[in-house]
């Protein structure tokens, strides 16, 4: 089966950024909607568009069509006292800390930093501002349901499960580059 709008998609892949440093094994494989559904990069699917499983290729993604550039304003320094304890490096918030931002969309903030009573909070997604390396090798293509497509994500093994919130964040390691469904 060809690789088209309304396919499921099961890629085996590895991360590395333009200097061959890997970011990620992809130890678990990436397994997403394709067809603009936005449940991954879309140089990932303009590449893997038309292809069938066993097809395999290394593509560089610049900053550009990946996360964007760093940008240092999304680097905010908050007391200590506005966060939950413990509080240790690499945690994540979500929303902080500019409830008055003016765009809607809900930013993840994570801890690159503590002193004493300061904590540095860093808005920027961990992959902005980086040339992105994947190998990708398309280990499966399915036809989706019409739920899932209906919710624009995939349902059952590797994808998005209903009604466990809290479960939902199990598999959230090395998910940097796709989106999470949102309902
Ligand atoms: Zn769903």
């Amino acid at each position: 089966m060809k690789i088209a709008k309304n396919t499921v998609v099961t890629v085996n892949y590895k991360l590395s950024d333009a200097q061959n440093n890997l970011i990620e094994d992809g130890s678990q494989p990436m397994v997403y909607l394709h067809g603009g559904y936005e449940n991954t990069l879309p140089k990932i699917e303009q590449e893997l568009d038309g292809k069938e499983e066993g097809y395999s290729s290394v593509i560089q993604i610049e900053p550009d069509d990946a996360f964007g550039d760093y940008d240092p304003a999304l680097v905010k320094v908050e007391p200590r006292n506005r966060l939950p304890e413990p509080l240790e490096v690499g945690m994540q918030f979500e929303g902080m800390p500019d409830a008055t931002d003016d765009d809607d969309e809900t930013m993840i903030f994570t801890v690159t930093d503590i002193a004493d009573d300061k904590v540095v909070l860093d808005g920027n997604h961990p992959l902005a501002g980086m040339a992105l390396r994947f190998e990708l090798s398309v280990a499966g293509v399915r036809a989706a349901t019409d739920e899932e497509i209906a919710h624009e994500h995939v349902h059952g093994a590797h994808g998005h499960h209903h009604g466990d919130d809290e479960g939902d964040d199990e598999d959230d390691e090395g998910d940097h580059f796709r989106s999470h469904p949102v309902h």
